[in-house]
């Protein structure tokens, strides 16, 4: 392995005045770990862009490379796991947040974290797939192990032209699921018929109400944004049916009755993409390589350099980015 330098983010933090920038690091400076993977791919998801701009405490210690997901190929590798070449993914467990993350050309990760490129995937598909679409595909797998099947009804899809909405409209709908996409944005409408959506609609439907119950209407739900939202989403669930709650890109409270799961049966189901073991992460990995159709992965996802993070990652957090956004550290 040459030991020649590598570009990555740095977020930097010096009495209170926070810094992001592109910095030149040698492998002497990663921090301790069995496998050092040259990184092709990261991603940009919510959490990302709280990280880069210095918002919602995500950061746990200065200085730091963030991003928490990566792709890449290993360059030198200790563990009996995986050895040079090896194409690998990792999503969460801290990275980004608490260890050194896949903003960088060069990473050095425990093997624990990391998982093989799954078969019929590309790394940059992995990554437009990335932590968000993971945690479309938990969600996914939460509810189905809760017993939904594609002839109980219509399953509703929050914050859809999101990252975790898009891959999630588009698996419930190969799946042969009746998904209604909820979106505040009128031109995602025909976007997210394309990724395989029965019907839009907006998010004035979830406004909240004062009443504890709605008519009920949803088969099952994968709520990303919390809120106002999931506590509407609560009051119009069928009875028995299941509400995976993965997101609070509207807010973290929760302002709802127990009327809902104790006189309809409803679940609230919790899912956290950050501490999956590895078996049921290379499960649904390996659900998403076979249940996420291609072409709609190529419709949800971008590539952009990472030299344009910053002014990114500030549109993701005001609701503008559609998709996926891949991350190439190289360019
Ligand atoms: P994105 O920013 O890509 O998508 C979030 C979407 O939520 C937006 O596109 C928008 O959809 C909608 N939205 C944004 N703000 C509001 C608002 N104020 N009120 C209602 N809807 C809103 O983020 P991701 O898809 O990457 O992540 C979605 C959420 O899931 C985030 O909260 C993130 O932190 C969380 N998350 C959780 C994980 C876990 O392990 N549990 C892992 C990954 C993400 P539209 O324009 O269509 O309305």
């Amino acid at each position: 392995m040459s030991e020649k330098p590598f570009k990555a983010l740095l977020l930097e933090k010096d009495n209170d005045e926070f810094k992001a920038s592109l910095k030149t690091l040698s492998l002497d400076d990663l921090p301790e770990g069995d496998v050092l993977v040259s990184v092709a791919y990261s991603t940009l998801n919510y959490k990302d862009g709280l990280a880069v701009t210095n918002k919602g405490k995500v950061v746990r210690g200065f200085p730091m490379i963030p991003g928490i997901d990566l792709a890449g190929t290993v360059a030198e590798s200790s563990s009996p796991d995986y050895k040079v070449g090896d194409q690998v993914v990792l999503t969460g467990w801290g990275v980004g947040e608490k260890y050194w993350g896949g903003y960088s050309q060069m990473a050095r990760v425990n093997a624990g974290w990391l998982v093989p490129l799954p078969a019929g995937l590309t790394l940059a598909q992995s990554m437009g797939i990335g932590t968000a679409g993971f945690t479309a595909m938990l969600s996914i797998l939460a509810l189905e192990k809760m017993g939904l099947t594609p002839g109980d009804g219509e399953v509703v899809v929050t914050g859809a032209s999101g990252g975790v909405g898009s891959i999630a409209v588009a698996v419930l709908a190969n799946l042969g699921y009746t998904v209604v996409a909820s979106t505040g944005r009128v031109e995602s409408h025909d976007y997210l018929k394309e990724l395989g959506a029965a019907e839009v609609v907006d998010r004035s439907p979830f406004a909240p109400s004062k009443r504890p119950l709605e008519s009920a209407r949803w088969a099952g739900a994968v709520d990303t944004v919390g809120g106002e939202i999931l506590a509407s989403l609560l009051k119009t669930m069928n009875s028995g049916a299941s509400v995976a709650a993965c997101g609070n890109a509207g807010g973290f409270d929760l302002p709802a009755t127990v009327l809902p799961f104790i006189l309809r049966g409803v679940n609230l189901l919790g899912i956290d993409s950050v501490m999956v073991p590895y078996e049921p992460r290379v499960e649904a990995w390996r659900r998403l390589a076979q249940d996420l159709p291609l072409e709609a992965l190529d419709q949800a996802m971008h590539i952009a350099p990472l030299s344009n993070i910053t002014s990114l990652a500030e549109d993701i957090l005001k609701g503008q980015i559609r998709g996926r956004l891949v991350i190439d550290v190289n360019a």
